[in-house]
């Protein structure tokens, strides 16, 4: 199997579906650091009933290690539904959130996003420590 035709991959900037992350290049061990993820930073994603980004989830996978460690996992559960109808509702969840992290190791955080119609998305972003 082609995890390429499953987890597809883009440059964030040209492909709205390309999860980004938004940390620093480097932080200290052991203290706590934002992380940004969102999506559409350059062209919008839809939000609406019928298109929009169901989750973000974040890893990360220390340099030298063999597996990878489920950071985060953040759902975005409204879209406009109502009993009126599709994008009648009161409230819309943006697809962005910020985690905050502590790492011990340099290694990669790994994002996937799920659009509802256009399938699982995939980005990554090096991160050092001192
Ligand atoms: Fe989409």
């Amino acid at each position: 199997m082609n995890m390429e035709n499953i987890l597809q991959s883009a440059d964030w900037k040209t492909e709205k579906h390309v999860p980004v992350i938004e940390c620093a290049e480097q932080v200290t061990a052991g203290e706590l650091c934002e992380v940004k993820l969102s999506l559409g930073k350059e062209i919008a994603h839809p939000n609406t009933t019928e298109h929009h980004i169901r989750w973000i989830q974040l890893f990360f996978k220390p340099e030298g290690d063999k597996f990878s460690y489920q950071v985060g996992n953040f759902a975005f559960t409204a879209h406009g539904e109502s009993v009126e109808g599709p994008n009648l509702g009161p409230v819309y969840t943006h697809h962005a959130v910020t985690a905050a992290i502590r790492i011990n190791k340099p290694g990669t955080l790994l994002a996937m996003a799920l659009c509802n119609i256009h399938g699982l998305w995939q980005s990554s972003r090096v991160i050092a420590v001192k």
